[in-house]
């Protein structure tokens, strides 16, 4: 081989070498908080990046307990999306120890976040189940794009067509489920968590009250006492319970009273993983909402009817 020959063999191998090594560093570890949010950033990074989540779904995002292998997860990634101390409390101090070398996207923070005030003993703080509002999803996906672009504009187009298509689907969204739940809107419900007010503000639904707090917990008997009577009173329909979380006295007060049980699901269990998941949970929803909801049910009626949202 001649001399210059091998000299531009060797050249283009350390070339190869250092861009392989490079395209490594590069790919980003994005890790995010609680499944639908996870969903958006699958969204937004489909093609680029290989996001992972932190808490389980079948957990309760408020009090979940972090493993050894969750905290290395915090630690080595290098942008990190949580709703914030409201939602994720048990997460709070492990971010700020941990994900030291992280971009850490506190989304409650921000203020594109459209924010339902909540009163609790302790006063007044904001509820946390933000994504439950289309308008906060579409609000979330820019701050994804955003937050994606600043650490790797090689990809900025991407991103931002990513970006594009899922606001599209999320507004699409929004206009099925106005017109899938307009039969169901006043009928009255009670929920068995207080996590669902950005959805019952959003499509103008007639939610009556809850059997435990907005951070799951028991609210105790007099509360019980007058939400049987709101129950009675109103002629509520149904009780809807969730997937995680534990509702011996939403069955019991269905068998006593003779009320509907319903389940709603903020958090996506057991739902396949792509860039439209954010849209199916809350078609999920819609479609709960309409099966407990609605005395006479179509059964040709489907929140995805009008237009087709591929999967
Ligand atoms: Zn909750």
């Amino acid at each position: 081989m001649p001399p210059l020959k091998i000299i531009v063999t060797v050249i283009s191998l350390l070339l190869a070498g250092a861009h392989s090594t490079y395209a490594a560093a590069k790919e980003l570890r994005v890790v995010a908080s609680i499944r639908p949010i996870y969903a958006l950033v699958l969204a937004v990074g489909d093609g680029v990046i290989t996001p992972q989540l932190l808490m389980p779904e079948s957990a309760s995002a408020h009090d979940f307990q972090l493993r050894a292998s969750d905290a290395k997860m915090i630690e080595k990634s290098d942008i990190l999306f949580w709703v914030g101390p409201e939602m994720e409390k048990s997460l709070a101090k492990s971010i700020a120890t941990l994900a030291t070398g992280a971009d850490v996207v506190t989304l409650m923070g921000d203020q594109s976040i459209a924010l339902i005030p909540y009163d609790d003993s302790d006063g007044s703080a904001p509820d946390p189940h933000i994504w439950l509002a289309t308008r906060n999803a579409v609000a979330i996906v820019d701050i994804i794009s955003k937050t994606l672009i600043n650490s790797d504009p090689g990809n900025k187009s991407i991103y931002e067509k990513n970006a594009k298509v899922a606001k599209n689907r999320i507004k699409s969204l929004k206009r099925q489920m106005v017109k899938f739940l307009k039969p169901v809107k006043d009928v009255p419900f009670v929920t068995q968590h207080d996590g669902f007010s950005y959805l019952v503000r959003e499509f103008g639904l007639n939610q009556r009250g809850n059997i435990v707090d907005i951070q799951g917990s028991d609210a105790g008997a007099k509360h019980i006492v007058e939400l049987k009577k709101i129950i009675k009173d109103e002629q509520v329909k149904c009780i809807f319970t969730e997937p995680q979380m534990t509702s011996q006295m939403a069955i019991s007060i269905s068998t006593d009273m003779g009320v509907r049980l319903g389940e709603l699901d903020a958090m996506g269990v057991d739902m396949d993983e792509s860039p439209t998941l954010y849209v199916r949970i809350m078609q999920k929803n819609a479609r709960a909402l309409l099966k407990c909801l609605n005395s006479r049910p179509n059964p040709g009626q489907n929140p995805g009817d009008d237009a087709p949202i591929a999967k």
